[in-house]
């Protein structure tokens, strides 16, 4: 069987408890893998770094829309699910992506600079993207639990940066909020994750990252955090587990409504003092 997936619920008690029983092994093989994978003893979160598009606001479809908007204005070809396959990375090498696909060159620093002020511009336009189900309450549960609440994410918007403050009032502090201006290399290169680690003077077994893309997967693995994902768009599970991902759930309100058994897996594998 697949390790570390979220399995069903509502069957029978023996066998909710047989399916409890499994998925907490399931968690307890995944932390000993990332143990042995990475070379730590032992994973003791201090903090959760969570990515912002697709696990704390529900914005995907948006950002598709309008980047699938954009490159139809300026003639680029963009494939149907590439907002979801690069999301994470920066704008440019969004951008980049098209430009060499349609023109075979790089864009231009002022093209760069028309083609994101256009995208933002359409994303502005379209309903206020709404928090993702489950993120509050998950929030609420790392906080609880005395673990740092930190946002990395390969987002420049203003608008939805701003709207974190609104949409998860007294949650984030303003220094633990990474984004596209804090860091050169964008995700999957894991310097947005290393630079949420230096924010708050952590390694990286003291944390774990909440991620929903492929690259956001890649750049926290490469970063060497125990890395959950949530597949909460179209794409494949595979396509995240296959960049490393530790442990994958299907939306943030199962990961949120299994935390308790996470946290246990974790005080399991503790070494024994
Ligand atoms: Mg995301």
């Amino acid at each position: 069987s697949t390790s570390g997936i979220a399995g069903g619920r509502d069957r029978g008690k023996t066998q909710g408890d047989a399916a409890q029983v499994r998925m907490m092994n399931d968690y307890i093989q995944a932390i000993q893998n990332y143990l042995k994978d990475h070379g730590f003893e032992q994973l003791a979160p201090e903090a959760v770094l969570f990515d912002m598009d697709g696990v704390l606001f529900d914005s995907m479809r948006l950002h598709n829309e309008s980047w699938q908007a954009t490159a139809a204005a300026y003639n680029l070809e963009m494939l149907p699910d590439e907002p979801y396959t690069l999301e994470g990375c920066t704008s440019t090498l969004m951008i980049n992506t098209l430009m060499k696909r349609t023109h075979q060159r790089q864009a231009t620093p002022e093209e760069l600079e028309t083609i994101y002020t256009e995208k933002r511009r359409r994303f502005n336009v379209l309903p206020r993207p709404k928090r993702m189900p489950g993120a509050a309450e998950m929030l609420e549960k790392v906080g609880r639990d005395g673990l740092q609440r930190v946002v990395v994410t390969g987002s420049g918007q203003r608008s939805l940066l701003d709207r974190l403050q609104t949409a998860f009032p007294n949650v984030f502090r303003a220094d633990l909020i990474v984004s596209s201006k804090d860091y050169t290399q964008g995700k999957p290169a894991p310097d947005p994750y290393l630079c949420g680690l230096k924010r708050t003077s952590l390694q990286p077994n003291q944390a774990l990252v909440v991620e929903n893309a492929p690259l956001g997967v890649e750049a926290a693995v490469k970063a060497g955090i125990f890395t959950i994902a949530v597949n909460t768009g179209p794409l494949p599970d595979e396509a995240l587990r296959e960049r490393g991902a530790d442990l994958l759930f299907p939306s943030m309100q199962a990961l949120a409504t299994h935390w308790e058994e996470i946290r246990a897996a974790i005080a399991t594998c503790a070494p024994t003092k």
